[in-house]
């Protein structure tokens, strides 16, 4: 699989969390010449306080294309309701479906236990539309692929789990300190959110929250930031650590 011809899907829930949780990585592996593609879930319509639902998800759609550009990637929303994300057979062949259309050879989802229930629902969903990906009875317009995708999970807001633990055991942790003001670029674009999250979980200062947490996750990798990731090796999943090689000199 050469660089040049292998493509990673980011299917994160909302508008923002590929920034905040996989960027600094996504930015590395666009220098080493792989292709980024970013979707999520829901367009985002919640995450507003200015606009209704529609207009909300109006404004998060742009912003979200417009952060993905940073990465010459495209943006795709697969139009699942914000902050009512269900594993279901529609949501499942969606993913499966846009994993078919932009040929993924890696995705990159939430861990299923991160601490917001849209995350968790969208790690199940992407996990059984991953492993769909090259059955031809899957009942989608695109043609199965001809091997599973590698399947990742990214790290959640504070490195904690949904009870509020401490999470310990990665995989393995991207030093993502010389991609880091591409990651606070991109993040940049989502200029709704920042009153969003004063609202929702009193956060001050949007950024400064997304830097802190990479900044403890590189606390512990040793580095100056760091993002985390696990990968599914389990089960009917392809067990090649490819991310872990491309970055070999970043991983910690
Ligand atoms: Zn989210």
């Amino acid at each position: 699989m050469g660089n040049l011809n292998t493509t990673v899907l980011a299917i994160q829930a909302h508008p923002d969390d590929t920034e905040i949780f996989c960027a600094g990585t996504l930015a590395l592996l666009k220098q080493k010449g792989f292709k980024i593609v970013i979707a999520t879930m829901t367009p985002g319509g919640m995450g507003g306080v200015t606009h209704d639902e529609k207009g909300t998800a109006k404004i998060r759609g742009e912003e979200a294309t417009r952060a993905a550009a940073i990465l010459d990637a495209e943006y795709y929303c697969l139009e699942q309701r914000d902050g009512y994300v269900f594993d279901n057979t529609e949501a499942r062949i969606a993913v499966t479906s846009l994993i078919q259309k932009v040929k993924a050879d890696v995705v990159f989802t939430h861990l299923p236990f991160d601490y917001h229930p849209d995350h968790r629902a969208t790690s199940y969903i992407v996990e059984a539309g991953t492993i769909l990906a090259t059955l031809p009875n899957v009942p989608t317009e695109e043609t199965p692929l001809k091997r599973t995708p590698l399947l990742y999970y990214t790290s959640p807001f504070g490195f904690t789990n949904n009870m509020g633990g401490k999470i310990t055991d990665p995989s393995f942790f991207v030093d993502i300190t010389s991609t880091f003001e591409k990651k606070k670029e991109m993040l940049s674009f989502h200029e709704s959110q920042k009153k969003v999250m004063e609202l929702m979980f009193n956060i001050a200062d949007f950024f400064e929250d997304m830097r802190d947490s990479d900044q403890n996750m590189g606390k512990i990798a040793g580095v100056r930031y760091a993002e985390a990731y696990w990968q599914n090796t389990g089960g009917g999943f392809p067990k090649d650590p490819l991310i872990q090689k491309i970055l070999k000199e970043y991983r910690r």
